[in-house]
């Protein structure tokens, strides 16, 4: 057995009080403060913080060259390229997430099956990455808002969006997906987040429906891009299992979402990143959405909703500020801690909580279990030099604090203290 000691503990839920000893039996956590055995690797982390693995709950492994402005004229978006780069670009980001401390992400939509591709890569030992959830791409109806702009340049390349109609014909498709290994369905429930359309609905609700009945039948779950407060409502209604974005969510949303379970993944940093580059100038569109969730994520957290953290990271904002937030680079996922940690109501563990708990129930069908630290759940875990709840904005620098990433009870990154303190007791 591996013991880590003298830790300052977040255990997922709370911040424990004193030191505390972690073991590890394998793959899974075997206690907390259990007695030291002989025989056992004991790594003394001298009062550093471990805590679960970070999980995003928004990713998009292959997003690297998307530019905004393209995708508004309606031109490629850098997401078309040959399956063989987009995986190369997925390669890149999952070792990009352990080295920010990510032991764990929701797919949020991929091309070419990037997502479960990645998955069978990481499973063989072909390269290194975190855990993943596999999303399907973007599940779409015909003429709808990510089919509305120049039909005669319609994508061909498989993957971003696809498209089909009526319940039988999306029934067919989220099929054929489960089957190339999607664990989760994306649909484009409705406009909004920056992303206009003709009209809020992008799918009728015996579509909508049938997606959800046919991928909970197959074990699998949906997630649905959705800003509109009527089509949040709906979704809510229809069973979907994680809302993205939810621009004009109020207090009843809210109560329906804590009473079915319904997560939610508010992705303020990207809307707040398009105001900075001047998007919302004149209109006032997009400040009025960030204060709209900042109200209602204290409400939603009093309500025990899942709160999930992630954006859309995709360096689509590299050619107007030069260095992007939203780049996948080192440090900037972390940006997103600090961000949410200062909104009023709104405490340091409580974003930590929505980083690592709340993914983690679903990252894995139970009864596995992660992004929690307690008996039985897996050791994908994290030391930190530093104190997260003074200071958020740790997660921005992985290469200072960032001391260990245990993924599967493997270390994945080890800048622990020297191997003379290891000893077996
Ligand atoms: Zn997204």
């Amino acid at each position: 057995m591996l013991v880590l000691t003298n830790a300052r503990l977040f255990d997922g839920h709370t911040m424990l009080g004193g030191r505390h000893n972690v073991a590890v039996d394998g793959q899974t956590i075997a206690g907390i403060d259990r007695a030291i055995g002989a025989g056992d690797e004991v790594i003394d982390v001298d009062g550093m913080t471990l805590m679960p693995g970070l999980i995003t709950g928004h990713f998009h492994p292959d997003f690297f060259r998307f530019i905004i402005e393209d995708g508004i004229e309606g031109r490629q978006q850098g997401k078309e390229m040959p399956p063989g780069v987009m995986m190369a670009i997925g390669v890149r980001n999952c070792g990009l997430l352990l080295e920010n401390g990510f032991t764990g992400y929701l797919g949020a939509s991929c091309t070419n099956d990037v997502d479960a591709c990645l998955k069978i890569a990481i499973a063989e030992g072909i390269i290194k990455g975190p855990r993943l959830r596999a999303c399907s791409p973007h599940i779409n109806t015909t003429g709808d808002m990510n089919d509305a702009r120049k039909w005669w340049q319609r994508h061909v390349t498989p993957g971003v969006d696809e498209f089909a109609d009526g319940p039988d014909g999306l029934r067919k498709l989220v099929r054929e997906h489960i089957r190339r290994g999607a664990e989760t369905i994306k649909i484009f429930g409705s406009q909004g987040h920056a992303i206009p359309g003709r009209a809020s609905r992008n799918m009728a609700r015996d579509e909508i429906e049938m997606v959800v009945r046919t991928a909970h039948e197959r074990n699998v779950i949906v997630r649905s891009h959705v800003c509109d407060r009527e089509m949040i409502w709906e979704n809510i209604e229809l069973g979907v299992d994680i809302l993205d974005h939810a621009d004009e969510i109020d207090e009843a949303c809210i109560e329906a979402m804590a009473k079915r379970g319904t997560a939610w993944v508010p992705s303020l940093f990207f809307l707040q990143q398009l105001i900075v580059c001047g998007f919302d100038e004149g209109s006032g569109y997009m400040q009025r959405i960030v204060d709209n969730i900042r109200k209602m994520l204290p409400i939603a957290q009093q309500a025990d909703v899942k709160i999930l953290m992630g954006d859309d990271y995709s360096g689509m904002l590299r050619g107007i500020l030069g260095t992007d937030p939203l780049d996948h680079e080192l440090g900037n996922y972390g940006r997103e801690f600090a961000n949410y940690g200062a909104i009023d109501g709104i405490s340091a563990e409580d974003v930590l909580g929505w980083a690592t708990r709340n993914p983690g129930t679903l990252l894995l069908d139970p009864p596995a279990r992660t992004g929690v630290i307690a008996p039985g759940a897996k050791a994908d875990l994290i030391v930190l030099d530093g104190d997260p709840l003074a200071d958020l904005t740790i997660f921005t620098r992985p290469l200072e604090a960032l001391k260990m990433v245990m993924l599967d009870g493997a270390m994945s990154i080890d800048r622990l203290p020297r191997q003379e303190k290891r000893t077996a007791a």
